[in-house]
């Protein structure tokens, strides 16, 4: 080989790298964990090669000299059984030496390594996470023990094609090898007991199940008849070989549609729904768009990549073409094939043009069909959509002042009626199941479902039988806030502000023991106000309790606790204003502190203690843990 050629200039010589540690780790889990699904290889394999004819067809719309003679953009698919080995290949854009260095020895993801991390060691779990987080070309390895690839980029001369090898144990060669032809060839040198994947019956039967949708022909050597007579060097396509959103949908089955989002989304689950539109008129264009199943690792991670893939007049044009689906709607995985749209069409175009604009409307209306179906005929699944994405889905509230009726018609609320912590509840619900007097919409945010249920502000609901959404997002407050009302029904969060036991609906309460004796209870809570000083803005006596002793109503001007939470968190000053402590007068430890008036010592820390009780249900932060801690400890031996 060339190494051994004496005139070999030193790029000749086979140079060893490492994996990047993130695709070591990668390989290890993978091998163990996707055992079961080991046919994925292959449409991995197809798929990278349908995306590297995409590409180089959208390169050949500027530069048409690296299509060359060999216009007809494919991919083969070849075995040989004997010795056990099977290979896929395309005339795509191919890589150049560096390009194989990085896109074969790393993982160009952020969040990679956290998302590792994750991972449990529970084989179906982890399969299934990892199968989400799209395994790609190292699939290889779960059925070859050596992957050779050969290839060059298109627009290079031969002598700079590139040899990549690697028995994925940690390491890879790389070296310039002559090459005539543009594109990639990935050969898979199977292991002993994966050889019955070299079969010609069973490539053939993967292809058609798991790539049929590929828009480029894949063929294989014909099939030879039984009396073994020669077709050799024929070849056959395998495949339907046209795009799928071109064709009706009466003749997409569900299993097409399924196979063509796991090549779109890298992912190895179904979808959850789809919708597919071909639009005629003024604006021509097909969509394809689907929902996930699940939500991909880096959801949350602004940068990440989201949109469609956009084709233009069947020329796939970009990835991740953000500007057709709005912000809250990022979820969504799918293809959009403009007519109208110039083939030289940009990032910056798309941002400005009044045709997209309109598509992103247009789209959007499908997606929000597509979840009103999904709501109404599939409730486990929309459960399933809520689960994953509703936290991205209510941004929607705020973002799409166009739809805001059917997305708050597609909002759902943990409540205090909901089984468990599970958010079921719309608000269509909610008004039905409130009494007719009712005029507000309750609810209470808090850091987990949990905490919310256990709030003290709740108990005289409880006791009247009233309802109150269990808000638990981070973004809920924010979103509330927005929301102002619902059909004429006006958000209220139950701890903000003074709440008064008459001005709610239902039968007046049980009185749930004597308010204090005689004791004066005006001086008493001027009392412990002076002991709190500024970190309360007044003590009152409640309306809201029946069972527990204290709790914190917010400020009027109060942000709310969570809100709170988050701007600290990231580091900003908050404005001046602080709670109310309210006091429940019939409480047997209110009544105690009456009693023992005298002591001021014990009035002080019961005072504080009462305080800092309240202050803990509600998630907020004591100023002196250590102090409570020792304060607590005074009060329990005395
Ligand atoms: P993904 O397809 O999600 O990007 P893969 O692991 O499947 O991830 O592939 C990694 C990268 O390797 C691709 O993004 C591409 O740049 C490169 N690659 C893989 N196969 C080919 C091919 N047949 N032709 C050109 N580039 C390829
Ligand atoms: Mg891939």
């Amino acid at each position: 080989m060339s190494a051994k050629d004496p005139a070999a200039k030193p790029s000749r010589r086979a140079r060893t790298r490492s994996f990047q540690a993130e695709v070591q780790q990668l390989l290890k889990l993978m091998i163990h964990s996707l055992y079961s699904h080991k046919e994925i290889f292959l449409r991995e394999l197809i798929s990278n090669a349908s995306d590297a004819c995409d590409r180089l067809r959208f390169s050949a719309i500027s530069q048409p000299e690296l299509l060359g003679e060999d216009a007809e953009l494919a991919i083969a698919v070849d075995f040989d059984a004997d010795e056990g080995w099977i290979e896929v290949s395309d005339n795509g854009i191919g890589m150049s030496e560096e390009e194989a260095v990085q896109q074969l020895g790393t993982i160009a993801r952020s969040g990679t390594s956290d998302f590792l991390a994750k991972l449990s060691g529970d084989e179906q779990q982890d399969a299934r996470l990892i199968g989400q987080f799209g395994v790609g070309f190292y699939s290889s390895f779960i059925v070859a023990d050596r992957v050779e690839v050969a290839t060059r980029r298109a627009g290079l001369p031969a002598e700079e094609g590139v040899r990549w090898s690697s028995d994925g144990q940690g390491k890879f060669t790389v070296k310039a090898v002559p090459r005539e032809r543009r594109g990639t060839s990935v050969r898979l040198h199977l292991k002993e007991e994966e050889r019955g994947f070299a079969d010609a019956w069973q490539l053939r039967s993967l292809i058609r199940r798991y790539s049929d949708h590929i828009a480029f022909p894949v063929s294989m050597p014909a099939m030879q008849d039984s009396k073994g007579s020669d077709a050799a060097g024929q070849q056959e396509v395998v495949n339907t070989a046209k795009a799928l959103w071109t064709r009706p949908k009466r003749d997409i089955s569900a299993e097409e549609y399924h196979e063509f989002y796991r090549h779109i989304a890298h992912d190895s689950e179904d979808p959850l729904c789809h919708t597919h539109n071909q639009v005629e008129g003024r604006r021509e264009y097909a969509s394809l768009l689907y929902i996930p199943k699940r939500a991909p690792f880096d959801l949350f991670n602004r940068e990440s990549p989201r949109g469609v893939k956009l084709y233009v007049q069947r020329v796939f044009i970009m990835d991740d073409a953000e500007q057709f689906l709005p912000l809250y709607l990022r979820f969504v995985r799918g293809v959009v094939d403009s007519n109208d749209l110039p083939l030289n069409v940009s990032r910056e175009l798309l941002q400005q043009n009044d045709d997209v604009r309109a598509m992103r409307q247009a789209l959007a209306r499908r997606v929000l069909d597509m979840l009103d179906r999904l709501a109404k005929d599939d409730s486990e699944g929309y459960r399933a959509f809520w689960n994953e994405f509703g936290r991205v889905f209510k941004e929607g509230v705020v973002e799409d002042a166009g739809n805001r009726d059917r997305i708050l018609a597609l909002l759902r609320f943990a409540t205090t009626a909901s089984q468990g912590d599970g958010q079921d509840a719309t608000l269509a619900d909610y008004a039905k199941r409130k009494p007719a007097e009712q005029k507000e919409i309750y609810y209470i945010t808090a850091a987990s479902p949990a905490a919310a249920r256990s709030s003290p502000q709740l108990e005289v609901f409880a006791q009247r039988g009233l309802e109150v959404l269990l808000l638990s997002d981070p973004i809920d407050e924010w979103v509330v806030g927005h929301l102002g009302a619902y059909e004429e029904l006006r958000f209220r969060d139950i701890t903000r502000g003074a709440l008064e036991a008459g001005e709610l609906p239902g039968a007046a309460p049980v009185e749930s023991g004597q308010a204090a004796g005689d004791a004066d209870v005006a001086g008493l809570l001027a009392r412990m106000r002076s002991v709190l000083g500024e970190e309360v803005s007044e003590v009152r006596a409640s309306a809201r309790l029946t069972d527990s002793p204290s709790c914190l109503a917010l400020g009027e001007q109060e942000m709310g606790v969570q809100m709170q939470r988050i701007l600290r968190a990231s580091g900003q000053e908050l404005p001046e204003a602080r709670p109310v402590l309210e006091i429940n007068t019939g409480h047997a430890l209110f009544k105690r502190l009456a009693l023992r008036e005298g002591d001021a010592e014990l009035f002080e820390d019961m005072t504080r203690l009462l305080h800092e009780q309240a202050a803990l249900t509600q998630g907020r932060e004591l100023a002196d843990p250590g102090e409570f801690v020792r304060r607590v400890n005074r009060l329990l031996e005395s």
